[in-house]
């Protein structure tokens, strides 16, 4: 993929673009700590659910927050802290268990 896009190329000299992680869905998180571990910018921190939620609006909490087995359980879920950091490597996604990260292409400044 070339054109708008950030994009890159390999050490063989293959274009590459990058995808970057452009949301968490904290709802699906069990809050393993696997995509923090594995990531290489700290990009990620685990913050208690209980005051994400309080954060969220209705309409980003969507409906199945209370339907998911840990309402009456207070645990950390993992947030995007520094987004801007991200490097597009993907590995976020490889490793996490319940396929929470959303990435895209990031449009070249204008
Ligand atoms: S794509 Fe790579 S740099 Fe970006 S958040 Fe995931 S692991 Fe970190
Ligand atoms: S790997 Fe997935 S389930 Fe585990 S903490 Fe990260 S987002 Fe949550």
């Amino acid at each position: 993929m070339t054109g708008n896009f950030i994009t890159s190329l390999t050490r063989g000299g293959e274009a590459w673009t990058p995808t970057f992680v452009t949301t968490l869905q904290a709802k699906r998180c069990i809050g393993c700590g696997r995509c923090f571990k594995v990531c290489p910018r700290q990009v990620f921190n685990l913050v208690d659910r209980e005051a994400l939620l309080d954060a969220l609006s209705a309409e980003e909490k969507g409906e199945d927050w209370e339907d998911d087995g840990f309402a009456d359980e207070p645990q950390m879920v993992m947030t995007i802290q520094n987004a801007n950091d991200c490097i597009g490597c993907a590995a976020c996604a490889r490793v996490c268990p319940k396929r929470c990260h959303i990435h895209a292409p990031w449009p070249l400044s204008p």
